[in-house]
């Protein structure tokens, strides 16, 4: 449990430091941006330095890309928690991950009735499914099925998972499976580290799942991942069940605590 705390403030320090960075760079970046196409302006096709500068204006907006993303991720820190059913959340968003899926990617939904509500930030909540469901399509490059699926697990279940950092207590299960490539050991245990990517440069960061771990730790939730290589990929997010205060007034709790006093 330690070495996990430690990781997750190493994984926060390390955003923190570079959203800082990002924030620096993208001024930087600027600068060179405007200059080369200011010095592009002075230059025609064929003039041995057009290429070169061609190129510097092409790293430029690569680097800027990469700076966008490095600022999105250090900027996750605020969040505003609501009362959400992930069920809803996971429908609504139907029409975008058929698109994140692509053409060859079957997606499916299975939803439990009756899930139970969780706290989380909806917008962070939409990021994390469709940084997993990007994922899972990449991870399928000849097709495949994509699935989702939402429902309740109670502490008994919960505990039986066997997940020693989990604590006790009931739970909403969100888990992402794909039938991909699967990945072998010495790669799932690095995935949540940032900027730890095994795609080529421009095609990947390694920020997405470092960023679905930060939130949802936050949420006070947990994440795991379970994989074959050949086979596929599940993630497991549970978060805590919610359960909304009860809202009965009696008249000793208005005497207690007058509300327009
Ligand atoms: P990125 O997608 O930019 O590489 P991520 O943090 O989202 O960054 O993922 C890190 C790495 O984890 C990926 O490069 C890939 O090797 C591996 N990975 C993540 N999801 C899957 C998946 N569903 N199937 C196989 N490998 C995966």
């Amino acid at each position: 449990l330690e070495e996990q705390f430690a990781k997750s403030q190493k994984m926060q320090a390390i955003g923190n430091l570079a959203g800082g960075i990002a924030h620096d760079f993208n001024n930087v970046l600027t600068i060179i941006t405007a200059s080369v196409d200011f010095l592009l302006l002075n230059h025609r096709t064929g003039d041995p330095s057009f290429q070169d500068l061609l190129l510097i204006k092409q790293s430029a907006n690569r680097a800027a890309s990469l700076v966008r993303q490095l600022l999105a991720y250090s900027r996750r820190q605020t969040m505003r928690p609501k009362m959400l059913n992930l069920t809803d959340v996971v429908a609504d968003m139907h029409l975008l991950l058929k698109r994140v899926s692509g053409d060859h990617a079957k997606l499916e939904r299975h939803h439990a009735r009756d899930l139970w509500p969780v706290m989380a930030d909806i917008g962070q909540f939409e990021q994390v499914i469709t940084n997993l469901v990007q994922n899972a399509r990449d991870a399928m490059p000849d097709g495949g099925t994509i699935t989702i699926s939402t429902r309740n697990v109670e502490a008994a279940e919960a505990a039986a998972f066997g997940y020693a950092e989990m604590t006790e207590g009931d739970y909403v299960l969100a888990e992402i499976s794909d039938t991909g490539t699967g990945m072998p050991v010495e790669v799932a245990e690095r995935i949540f580290e940032p900027f730890f990517t095994t795609k080529d440069i421009g095609k990947g960061t390694g920020l997405g799942l470092s960023m679905v771990y930060g939130i949802v730790k936050q949420s006070g939730g947990f994440i795991f991942v379970d994989t074959k290589p050949g086979e596929g990929t599940t993630f497991r997010i549970f978060l805590p069940r919610h359960i909304p205060a009860q809202v009965t007034a009696t008249k000793s709790d208005a005497v207690a605590a007058p509300v327009n006093a």
